[in-house]
């Protein structure tokens, strides 16, 4: 056999020493029994490690007696609609509930333990799911009010993000919120990812130039969009009033602090080589940044806007290859008894070439129809109202999310999903899709597209229902459900 002292010693370190010396002077002995003694020594040492310290609060004894607690002695009251079979699984309005409990008909049981209830009053179905939700279905809600966010220089503004550090499954897709105070700059930079934006308040002044040498000055407003193709560079300036404005990128773990920087190069080459590039003296750079701005204060931008519009050579952008489009001044694409969709896509907006988004309006009650995307994730946010969603994910899988104004959405393609309106105001939010056009398959749509024998066979369903299905896109169906 094999005995080498290296050997005991890697194992003699976790035994007491007679054990050592018992399992060094039995080194004639087989294997087997080396291992025994090397395996009791450890047991020993453990036992003498782990042996009762004669505390009668370790373990059972009977001297502890069982302290029995009425822990549902505690006042609640029940959400409209919760005894209702967990199936039907309504919304239910926590907001006046006292001491609102996780039970859906009569699954669940009372809560008497630590919890914040304005969490509950925000999450209910997350408290109290419906009884058709099962399984797992991956996180599909960041309120951008849990981002952690970055201040900008000298109160000019601020930004936070969500990425697939906060919902990991949204890798096609991330999200920006900025803040631009009057006369504020983002300052010039430039990306790998495409940004997509919407303003949601305020106007800014947006500008860039392309890689043709063409260049771009406009105006935008609450309601506008503006595109930002990878790696051109642009910057962006708050007008009279302010903005507030949501990015949205075209990668998944895109992060506002890994753009590239106007003031990082030239904080970042050395002087001698700026020097000779723009053939001037040092001197010239003698109160250059230091490091970024990112956001930073600026004077303001003038009122006309023809004072910005540098030429060169190439002239300005076609109005092909526009970063702009003025989208507040469409019309809605559909109005429906339930609410209203303005679609924006490359039909309209070229040079967004994947970017389709589809900004919605659900009165109070009433339900973007259940339907799904064939070939993109859906990255949606929601700028008024409170709005719940379930996904079903295939294989039995479905979840319900609880959103509310400043959440951020995402459903990855191919899953369904309905948005319905469970505040008292109106719901308003926008989808955004990486897609050439926007498109959906409607759940209903498709069923009376189809040959109804089909479907009563598939679903045991009546003639008479199926026959009631529209052969129509409802888009947003109305809230007052036939009894
Ligand atoms: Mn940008
Ligand atoms: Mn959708």
């Amino acid at each position: 056999m094999i005995c080498s002292v290296p050997h005991i010693i890697e194992l003699g370190f976790l035994l007491p020493t007679s054990a050592f010396e018992t399992a060094r002077n039995h080194c004639n002995m087989n294997r087997i029994t080396t291992f025994t003694i090397l395996l009791v020594g450890y047991i020993l040492r453990h036992d003498v490690l782990a042996a009762p310290t004669g505390d009668p609060l370790l373990g059972y004894n009977p001297s502890n007696v069982v302290i029995h607690q009425n822990t549902d002695n505690i006042n609640y009251d029940l959400a409209p609609g919760q005894t209702d079979g967990a199936n039907v699984g309504p919304y239910l309005d926590f907001d006046n509930v006292e001491n609102p409990q996780p039970m859906r008909g009569t699954k669940g049981g009372t809560d008497p333990g630590s919890r914040t209830e304005a969490i509950d009053r925000l999450n209910p179905d997350k408290l109290a799911p419906p009884g058709t939700d099962h399984g797992n279905v991956n996180n599909a809600q960041w309120p951008m009010g849990m981002s952690h966010a970055k201040l900008g220089l000298g109160g000019a503004g601020w930004s936070r993000q969500q990425n697939v550090d906060n919902i990991p499954a949204a890798t096609e897709m991330a999200g920006v919120n900025m803040r631009l105070e009057p006369g504020a700059y983002r300052e010039l930079h430039w990306h790998k990812a495409a940004e997509w934006a919407y303003v949601l308040n305020g106007s800014v002044r947006v500008e860039a130039v392309n890689e043709d040498s063409q260049t771009f000055v406009d105006d935008v407003s609450a309601g506008d969009v503006w595109y930002f193709p990878p790696g051109i560079p642009h910057s962006l300036q708050g007008l009279e009033g302010g903005a507030e404005f949501l990015l949205v990128f075209n990668d998944g773990s895109f992060s506002e602090d890994n753009t590239f920087l106007a003031s990082e190069i030239f904080a970042h080459n050395p002087l001698e080589v700026l020097s000779k590039n723009f053939q001037l003296p040092q001197s010239a750079w003698k109160n250059i940044p230091t490091g970024e701005l990112f956001i930073f204060p600026g004077t303001p931008a003038p009122e006309d806007i023809a004072e910005q519009n540098i030429v060169g050579s190439a002239g300005i952008a076609p109005i092909e290859k526009s970063f702009t489009y003025h989208l507040s001044k469409a019309k809605n694409t559909h109005e429906t008894p339930g609410g209203s969709v303005k679609i924006i896509d490359p039909t309209t907006f070229p040079l967004a070439e994947f970017f389709s988004a589809a900004i919605v309006t659900v009165k109070p009650g009433a339900l973007r129809e259940i339907h799904w995307h064939t070939s993109s994730d859906e990255w949606a946010f929601f700028i008024a109202g409170s709005a719940r969603i379930s996904i079903y994910a295939a294989q039995g899988l479905a979840r319900t999310f609880d959103y509310h104004a400043g959440d951020c959405g995402y459903i990855p393609k191919a899953m369904t999903h309905y948005v319905e309106n469970v505040g008292k105001d109106d719901l308003i939010f926008i989808e955004v899709l990486q897609a050439d056009h926007f498109s959906d398959i409607s759940v209903g749509q498709w069923l009376a597209l189809t040959p109804p024998q089909i479907v009563a066979d598939t679903l045991n369903l009546t003639n008479q229902t199926v026959s009631s299905f529209k052969k129509d896109k409802q888009f947003i169906v109305k809230g007052d459900v036939v009894q």
